[in-house]
């Protein structure tokens, strides 16, 4: 079997901050932060496979499963053969990815997934209204709009929520998302620092 990266999962409902904690998570030597939902971004929008993307996630669906992980994939690849990951030493830090069972499934044999971090939303209202901000802020097209940002909500619920049950309960690591970035990422820490130790050691050494 192809190499198994070692992979860390920030799992939670859309603006719940994955991002930004998984920003912040890349920011540490010997981690590596990717997020599929700004690899789709990236994707030039005029191109045939841009356009493709673009039809679901300016509804707020998923993109097909199929599709999601061989970008995905070939993401990892390219990160690898530009010297960005070096599995042997980082760990992979996966934020919006796997976001249905099928894709669960899919990904198992490209990853080892040594922990989950669920972090957990505070209430919906509020995530709408953060969601909102950020589109102003950051130009997103598929959270101007409130039925989308709901639709996202909805999907989540239907086909995101049922990836925690595929895996093991003693992975699953929850945090609340409550307080400042810095606040929510001590907590993360205190999760992935003893796990990071426990696979990697010290990168520094
Ligand atoms: P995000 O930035 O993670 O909120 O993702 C933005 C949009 O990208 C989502 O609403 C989906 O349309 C799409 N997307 C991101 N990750 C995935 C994934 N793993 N599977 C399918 N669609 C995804």
């Amino acid at each position: 079997m192809a190499e198994r990266y070692k992979a860390l999962l920030l799992f939670g409902a859309p603006g719940v901050g994955k991002g930004t904690q998984g920003r912040l998570l890349g920011q540490i030597p010997g981690m590596r932060h990717v997020a599929t939902g700004e690899m789709f971004r990236a994707l030039d929008r005029q191109s045939p496979l841009g356009r493709k993307v673009n039809e679901y996630s300016s509804r707020g669906e998923l993109v097909p499963d199929d599709l999601t992980i061989e970008l995905w994939k070939q993401h990892v690849r390219g990160l690898i053969e530009s010297g960005k990951f070096s599995p042997a030493d980082d760990l992979l830090v996966l934020d919006g990815i796997p976001r249905s069972v099928n894709q669960a499934k899919a990904i198992d044999p490209h990853i080892d997934v040594l922990g989950v971090v669920h972090l957990a939303t505070p209430n919906i209202d509020e995530m709408v209204g953060r969601m909102k901000l950020r589109a102003q802020r950051e130009k997103r097209h598929d959270d101007a709009d409130e039925a989308v940002i709901r639709r996202r909500f909805a999907v989540f619920d239907a086909e995101t929520k049922p990836v925690l049950k595929h895996y093991k309960p003693k992975l699953i690591k929850k945090v609340k998302a409550v307080g400042t970035p810095a606040e929510v990422l001590m907590k993360v820490l205190e999760a992935v620092v003893p796990l990071y130790k426990k696979h990697f050691g010290n990168p520094l050494e």
